[in-house]
């Protein structure tokens, strides 16, 4: 479980993208990528429509009403509309890929499917939202995020909240079953580490990677210890980068900055250079001396962040010093008010 937003920390935000028309990109076939408004950093997110029978919606943005309007044009260019959506995949819980899922389903009836791990774990904060909040909150204050500095966490999650529209009834894919799509059978893929659950798809003979967040060009995704989440997030991801490196996609359909990339590998490979960076840096900066979460976190990202942008900093954190404690690298005592991380 990760609490939604997949920036990079302390990511400025660019301000409200101007509407003119619907941006469709054909991907393959009857396979688009229409870019949705989100009001996130990153401005938009992929939504891809494929036209042929059935009709599928893979991801949905969240709910604003910018949102919807930007799905209603894109459908209404290829010829649809929200009755004509017959089946919703979803690679991952975030809002801004789950948050209309439940509109869709009560607007078209159409089955929404997501990976069955994420069914189990992320998709649940949206039914738990306020059982899971205390839980949330205690995580943060337990590696030392002072309670002043929590003080807008509350109302973010309930702001997260109000832009999701979960579905009544949630499908489950399993890793390696394959699923009909523009023509061509694509194999379902588990990509975990910014979301337990993250899902792909994978067409070989197109070499065609369906990635939404789990390689991104131009921003690391997030990959974050929460309250919830599995315990090694960062173990998950390089494993994913892995995966990634070894398919070798000619192009891959990403979630934010896309809709297609190309260099797929190569970025894995960087993305992953990357976190051996960082880890080094948590190596070394705890032989100095101990610290907990939220201390380390200034080192990791030594810049001035908004609240909630600390609050994705200090996950990202631990998932890199939980990743070195569960090989031995470091140890963890509680000092009596937070987790302490040594060398
Ligand atoms: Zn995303």
């Amino acid at each position: 479980m990760t609490l939604p937003d997949p920036r990079t920390p302390g990511e400025q935000a660019t301000g409200t993208p101007q509407a003119s028309g619907p941006r469709l990109t054909q991907v393959e076939g009857t396979l688009h990528a229409l870019q949705v408004p989100i009001p996130y950093p990153m401005g938009y997110v992929t939504v891809l429509i494929d036209t042929a029978s059935p009709v599928t919606l893979i991801d949905t943005a969240l709910d604003t009403p910018e949102a919807r309007q930007a799905l209603e044009d894109g459908l209404h260019a290829l010829g649809l509309h929200w009755e004509s959506i017959e089946r919703v995949i979803i690679t991952h819980h975030h809002p801004d890929h789950y948050g209309l899922a439940g509109l869709i389903e009560e607007r078209s009836g159409a089955s929404v499917y997501m990976l069955d791990i994420d069914i189990a774990r992320g998709e649940q904060y949206w039914h738990r939202w306020e059982e899971w909040l205390p839980g949330h909150t205690r995580h943060f204050l337990d590696h030392g995020v002072p309670p002043e500095k929590m003080a807008s966490h509350d109302a973010e999650s309930r702001k997260s909240r109000e832009r999701v529209w979960p579905a009544v009834r949630v499908q489950p894919l399993h890793e390696g079953e394959s699923v009909q799509l523009a023509g061509h059978d694509w194999q379902v893929l588990w990509l975990p580490g910014h979301a337990d659950g993250h899902l792909g798809l994978w067409q070989p003979d197109l070499s065609l990677l369906i990635a939404a967040d789990a390689v991104l060009p131009r921003i690391s995704p997030n990959v974050g210890l929460y309250a919830y989440s599995r315990p090694d997030p960062l173990g998950d991801y390089l494993e994913t980068l892995g995966k990634i490196e070894a398919l070798n996609p000619a192009r891959a359909v990403v979630g934010h900055y896309g809709p297609v990339m190309d260099g797929v590998a190569e970025r894995a490979r960087e993305l992953a250079a990357h976190h051996a960076e960082r880890l080094d840096l948590v190596r070394d900066t705890l032989r100095e001396r101990p610290m907990n979460g939220y201390e380390l976190s200034f080192v990791m990202f030594n810049r001035e962040l908004s609240e909630s942008s600390r609050r994705f900093a200090v996950a990202e954190t631990l998932a890199h010093a939980e990743y070195l404690r569960l090989r031995g690298e470091l140890g963890r005592r509680w000092d009596g008010q937070s987790w302490v991380y040594f060398k």
